[in-house]
């Protein structure tokens, strides 16, 4: 096996020479690298090895394929199901029992179509999922501090867990899975069932939370990792919940909380919402609205209760809603919210071309720069949006022939 020494001042050497080193590149170029960080023990993986190799993960290279080579006839492909059906008339099952090892799909259109939801606790840092990213996973998820049981887990990241039960085959049950990160699952197990055998030791339990000044609202403890959680767990098997917990600990749980559950009782009450969002600098669209605050459904429900919908509640607010689709919080930071700031610009018939995008949109410059980071160029991105790049470009050239130069200039520029 190669020494750790070896393997860390490699990786070191690719990076500084700017090779890509995201998994499923660095699986192709360098396999026996990859092989190596898995190989190591105690267990080491990518991540870590990275990391230990002193380089950033967030500033490696990062390439994507955005073609498949059909085995039969030795063409790029973007679409090979299709083309292995018109062209060959064969199936992609008689197709993967002929090439076994055959990629059948391009990086890109596996990661627009993963379309990752990023889990708040723990974002993502690769755009596909591979074997070896979800094993750097579960183990990020434990060098974090999270609670580690299936249970757990599935809330943490349920995209995860689908993907280990998905290749169980390959990968092995969950308890094999935490031993290969270096993970004992006995001890896991162990951990969350014997700490509070007793109601007494809840009590204790909380006592000691609140002696050492830390949050008992239930959400707080829940999050507190491994602290939190088996002391929630066992509230409940014990006091049948958390309140009936405090309560036996002489604490009225309405003095813990941190304030009544939001209710938008009213228009003015979603008005002051929207306006308090938008003074704390958060984006207002309604994805991100959704997906990112806590009350964020309630929010949006109650915006169409009294609004008619989120637009209509914007403007009551005094904000072009509009603007608000143009202005995305400037953070793409995977690869599924790129395509997704693609489309929407479709959506608002805006141009795609790279110099339209780049020159004349806010967030453009990051756009793009993101765009080469999960898809390797503007292209890329556009194919794994679903466009083609060559129809960008055309359809601002029929439109004039001062624009069309502009446009195929700037196309020029698209690396
Ligand atoms: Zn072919």
């Amino acid at each position: 096996m190669m020494p750790k020494e070896e393997l860390l001042s490699r990786l070191s050497a690719l990076h500084t020479s700017g090779e890509p080193l995201n998994l499923t590149e660095a699986k192709r170029s360098h396999p026996a690298l990859v092989r190596a960080a898995f190989a190591q023990t105690p267990f080491l993986g990518w991540k870590r090895a990275l990391q230990e190799a002193g380089i950033d993960y967030s500033q490696i290279v990062v390439r994507l394929t955005d073609h498949v080579i059909c085995e039969i006839c030795g063409k790029d492909m973007l679409n090979l199901p299709n083309h292995l059906r018109f062209k060959h008339e064969w199936t992609l099952r008689d197709y993967k029992e002929a090439y076994p090892d055959a990629e059948i799909w391009p990086d890109t259109l596996i990661a627009a179509k993963n379309r990752f939801d990023d889990p708040a606790l723990l974002p993502h840092w690769e755009p596909l999922w591979t074997h070896e990213y979800a094993l750097d996973r579960m183990r990020a998820w434990s060098d974090a501090g999270y609670p580690m049981s299936y249970a757990d887990m599935t809330r943490q990241d349920l995209a995860l867990t689908m993907y280990l039960s998905k290749h169980r085959d390959d990968l092995g049950s969950y308890d094999e899975v935490l031993a290969k990160v270096g993970l004992d699952a006995k001890t896991i197990r162990l951990h969350i069932d014997s700490e509070y055998t007793n109601p007494d030791e809840v009590v204790a339990g909380i006592r000691d939370r609140q002696q050492q000044g830390l949050r008992l609202n239930g959400s707080a403890v829940r999050k507190d990792g491994r602290r939190g959680r088996p002391l929630i767990q066992a509230a409940r098997k014990w006091f049948g919940s958390w309140d009936e917990a405090l309560r036996a600990a002489s604490i009225d749980p309405a003095d813990v909380r941190l304030g009544p559950p939001v209710v938008y009782t009213h228009a003015d009450s979603v008005i002051e919402a929207i306006r308090n969002l938008r003074q704390q600098g958060l984006s207002l669209s309604h994805g991100n609205v959704v997906r990112d605050l806590k009350t964020g459904q309630t929010l949006t429900k109650a915006a169409r209760k009294w609004f008619g919908g989120w637009d209509g509640a914007l403007r009551a607010a005094g904000i072009d809603p509009d603007e608000v689709r143009l202005n995305p919080p400037v953070v793409y930071t995977h690869a599924g919210s790129v395509i997704e700031a693609i489309r929407n610009l479709r959506q608002q018939g805006l141009s795609l071309n790279y110099g339209s995008v780049f020159h004349d949109l806010k967030t453009g410059r990051t756009l793009i720069k993101k765009a080469r980071k999960w898809f390797g160029s503007w292209d890329g991105a556009l194919r794994a949006a679903g466009i083609d790049p060559a129809d960008v470009r055309l359809r601002k050239a029929r439109r004039s022939p001062g624009e069309a130069t502009d446009a195929l200039g700037a196309a020029a520029k698209t690396p």
